[in-house]
């Protein structure tokens, strides 16, 4: 049994980390000071006898009584629009947030892994992205304070490792969806499928020609945990190559919704990546893991959230 700490643990993908690693009959302690996250994720897991919630910010000095085995740094806004709400904040628990848990990694001899994220490839000039492209980056953008806290973050990882011999591990994650995405977290899939279901107008940025490849959650939580177990320290890209332009996608959610809805045109945010897709060789050689769901299945185990979260 090991003792696992999960640093934004009351966010959509900490909490689906928090229910694998108590699945497994390891211990859990969740760090989040809920500030883009809700107790609603966790609440099923209040009273598990080795579940424990501590409401706290990790760019404080972290302190956890006894042994840990695993630390999973996961706190961050992550949706386009919470960074930009909380850009200090944002580029604190990157930069200062890190460095508390890899020190508590380090005090407490556990193994780090870092949620870093496809946005270090910022918009990629080469594609699809493999682990080896250094990125193109807008430092000063809208999208910088994530970005550049994420980069941070891997190079404040890989010091502890080189310098402190900590057994660390990285993974660039590339957009995951699923249930308990937040409704109005302004992310493309909560934002069409709440419009699909309500027969708002579906809002497309730009002409939608931009394109993303969406990870169901159970197959992203599944490449870390293979990862956390596997002795790989370089980072690792996690999604799923499956490529679709957000119009695309959003015709896709209109359609499962059966909804009226009609798709509106709206600017193109600064900075917006115009294409992203993961080239995942690495992660089936090193993890022998590529996921499984197909879109169109992930998408309506989604909807069939949101509806029940919408009541409709
Ligand atoms: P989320 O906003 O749902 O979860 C992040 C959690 O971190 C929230 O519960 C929030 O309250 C918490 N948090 C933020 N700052 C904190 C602080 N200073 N102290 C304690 N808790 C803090 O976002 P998510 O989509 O679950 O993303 C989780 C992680 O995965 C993030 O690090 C993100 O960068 C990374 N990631 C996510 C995606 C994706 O598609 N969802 C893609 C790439 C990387
Ligand atoms: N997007 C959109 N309408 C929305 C929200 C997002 O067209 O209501 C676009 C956004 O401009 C981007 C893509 O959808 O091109 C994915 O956006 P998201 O915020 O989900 O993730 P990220 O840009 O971080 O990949």
């Amino acid at each position: 049994m090991a003792k696992v700490v999960i640093t934004g643990g009351a966010g959509f993908i900490g909490s689906h980390l928090c229910d694998r690693f108590i699945a497994e009959g390891d211990e859990v302690i969740c760090l989040d000071n809920l500030i883009t996250g809700n107790l609603d994720n966790i609440a099923h897991l209040f009273g598990h006898p080795k579940f424990k919630f501590i409401k706290y910010d990790v760019t404080e000095f972290l302190y956890v009584p006894g042994d840990v085995h695993f630390i999973l740094h996961f706190a961050s806004p992550a949706s386009p629009m919470d960074y930009v709400k909380y850009p200090i904040q944002t580029l604190k628990v990157g930069a200062l947030g890190t460095h508390k848990a890899l020190g508590l990694a380090k005090a407490k001899g556990a193994r780090f892994l870092l949620a870093s994220t496809s946005e270090v490839y910022g918009d990629p000039l080469v594609h699809p992205q493999s682990e080896e492209y250094w990125g193109n980056v807008n430092p000063i953008g809208i999208r910088g304070v994530y970005d550049e806290a994420k980069r941070f973050a891997e190079a404040m990882t890989m010091a502890y490792h080189r310098y402190h011999g900590l057994d660390t591990r990285i993974a660039r994650i590339f957009n995951t969806y699923g249930p308990r995405m937040r409704i109005d977290d302004g992310r493309a899939i909560p934002a069409f499928m709440t419009q699909a279901l309500k027969g708002e107008d579906i809002t497309v940025f730009g002409d939608g020609s931009q394109t993303r490849s969406i990870c169901y959650i159970d197959d992203l939580v599944d490449g870390i945990f293979k990862l956390l177990m596997s002795d790989y320290v370089y980072p690792i890209n996690l999604g799923n190559p499956d490529e679709v332009t957000i119009l695309e996608l959003a015709k896709e959610i209109k359609e499962l919704a059966g909804s009226k809805s009609k798709i509106v045109f709206k600017p193109l945010p600064p900075d917006d990546p115009k294409v992203r897709r993961p080239d995942i060789t690495r992660a089936k050689e090193i993890l022998g893991w590529e996921p499984k769901i197909p879109r169109k299945e992930g998408l309506k185990r989604t909807l069939e959230y949101f509806k029940q979260k919408l009541g409709v």
